[in-house]
């Protein structure tokens, strides 16, 4: 373990031995939330189109509609996006 301390040496922005380092970590941490916030953006619109439309056409191909209240997808969508 000295070895690879001594080989890699500390983090040059944050000075942590440990991998991953605190900057690291942090950086990742507000990657993270950022990209949360932007998947739940992009959920809340598609959200806004199947509150205001029937269904999808289409996808049983036999001219069916497929009604937003038989898609279970919709109610983890709705959940997710008030965490
Ligand atoms: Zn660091």
């Amino acid at each position: 373990m000295e070895i690879y301390h001594v080989k890699l040496g500390p983090c040059t922005k944050c000075g942590d031995y440990k991998k991953p380092c605190r900057c690291f970590l942090e950086n990742e941490n507000a990657r993270l939330i950022s990209q949360v916030a932007e998947l739940k953006s992009a959920i809340i619109e598609f959200l806004d189109i199947a509150y205001n439309s029937e269904g999808i056409s289409g996808w049983h191909m036999n001219g069916d509609i497929l009604m937003w209240n038989q898609v279970e997808q919709i109610e983890e969508f709705e959940r997710v996006t008030k965490e």
